[in-house]
């Protein structure tokens, strides 16, 4: 049984009160990210991590302040990356993840999908399931959420390591997504 876990933007600009984006109440969840990824190292489950990875002159930055520029303190993940980290960058071709311990997948919008390399990655990773967690519940967690559904495999949302900017349109997120067969856990 191969459980992926999948940590979705868990960077600074978003999970910190001094962030550009800053998602509030995110900071709480520190503790729970960190501890999911320490329990995918030590089960030797394959943790993939989203990451935007910004230009400076991103066409995102029309729509959302200036966030997560690679290569800025902001964009760096809250939490501690592996040593065996492979990147899995959008204009690379994409490399073998097999036997790495953390996957880093860039991203510029807000949907990970849009790295035309994620098919191939959950392809070699050969998952049996999906756990989600990490921001924002109802933006990018939520394209995680309904493009991992759409692999066949279950899909479970940890409620208590997500977190929302708007709890209205959280809530409608996740009456889709159960209604397609997600589940929710806790962390
Ligand atoms: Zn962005």
């Amino acid at each position: 049984m191969c459980t992926v876990f999948f940590d979705v933007d868990t960077q600074i600009d978003f999970m910190l009160p001094a962030g550009a984006l800053y998602v509030p109440g995110a900071e709480k969840l520190v503790p729970t990210i960190a501890r999911l990824n320490a329990h995918a190292w030590s089960t030797g489950s394959p943790l993939i991590s989203t990451m935007d990875a910004h230009a400076e002159n991103d066409v995102e930055f029309l729509s959302w302040p200036h966030h997560c520029v690679a290569g800025c303190l902001g964009q760096r993940k809250v939490t501690p990356v592996a040593d065996r980290a492979v990147k899995v960058s959008l204009a690379a071709p994409c490399p073998d993840v097999r036997q790495a311990g953390h996957v880093i997948l860039e991203k510029v919008t807000v949907d990970c999908f849009t790295n035309p390399h994620l098919a191939e990655v959950l392809t070699q990773l050969e998952a049996d399931r999906y756990v989600v967690y990490g921001v924002v519940t109802e933006i990018c967690v939520q394209n995680a959420l309904f493009g991992l559904l759409k692999t066949g495999k279950p899909v479970t949302m940890l409620s208590n390591a997500v977190k929302e900017l708007s709890s209205a349109a959280a809530e409608t997120m996740l009456a889709k997504f159960t209604a397609l067969g997600g589940e929710v856990a806790s962390a």
